[in-house]
């Protein structure tokens, strides 16, 4: 099963992701995982991204497409797999059809977590990562059991570097801008659902849940 995850920046994309790969046994690909791990890491590939992360700008088609592509051709993406944060914009899109076309695969559906803008900056201003697994957390929608300390892995939550006010404005206009058109791309291909985002997680993941199993059914009956 071949999923995109699309939505606003903090609409709850990783979180959901993380339910999600571990029923259907596909790896969840983050590209701001990727990115954010190599910043970490001081990777080549971080020293490139780190300023476009920091002001909240997409890393520039170039650097991302390819990283992409090659990561869906790993082994462990044969039988699918989800992509979070990606595509960010119509380029990253038209380019990974064509790319599932050459290889003879087909995406099975874009999902849309659907959450208005007036819910996003309080997401994103409570959000804590952790520094080893980068589970995602929220002081008051989510709160780790012990504060400050990720409860899957013991080690230390911190604040993301692009959750502070002016990365969030700079992200929600790049949104707005160059990632919603995404949405009626995946609308013209019949590949759009949408998903009442403003549910709570677990509501969420249920709903959620459910829309994939049932795609799952179908398709493994054709
Ligand atoms: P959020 O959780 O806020 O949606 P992500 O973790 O997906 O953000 O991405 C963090 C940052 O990584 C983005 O603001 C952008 O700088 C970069 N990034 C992630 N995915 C892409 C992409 N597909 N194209 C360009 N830049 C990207
Ligand atoms: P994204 O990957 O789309 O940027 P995250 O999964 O990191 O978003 O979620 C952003 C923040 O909102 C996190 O602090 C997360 O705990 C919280 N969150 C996610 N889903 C929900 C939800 N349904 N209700 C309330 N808070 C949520
Ligand atoms: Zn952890």
């Amino acid at each position: 099963m071949r999923v995109i995850l699309l939505g606003p920046p903090g609409a709850g994309k990783g979180t959901q992701a993380r339910h999600i790969s571990g029923k259907f046994g596909i790896p969840h690909i983050s590209t701001g995982d990727i990115f954010m791990k190599n910043i970490t890491g001081e990777t080549e590939l971080g020293k490139k991204a780190k300023e476009y992360l920091d002001k909240g700008y997409l890393v520039p088609d170039e650097i991302t497409i390819d990283l992409v592509i090659n990561r869906i051709r790993e082994d462990d993406a044969k039988n699918g797999y989800l992509l979070d944060g990606f595509p960010r914009n119509l380029n990253q899109g038209e380019v990974l059809f064509q790319t599932l076309e050459e290889m003879g695969d087909h995406l099975d559906a874009a999902l849309l977590i659907d959450v208005p803008f007036e819910d996003i900056k309080e997401r994103m201003e409570g959000r804590r990562i952790c520094t080893s697994c980068g589970a995602s957390y929220h002081i008051k929608f989510n709160p780790p059991e012990k504060e400050g300390v990720c409860s899957k892995c013991g080690h230390k939550l911190v604040q993301r570097r692009d959750d502070h006010v002016e990365a969030v404005e700079e992200r929600l206009k790049v949104y707005e801008e160059h990632t919603k058109p995404l949405i009626s791309f995946f609308r013209k291909k019949n590949l759009l659902v949408s998903v009442d985002g403003t549910k709570g997680i677990e509501e969420v993941t249920e709903i959620i849940l459910d829309v994939l199993t049932e795609m799952d059914n179908k398709d493994n009956n054709e």
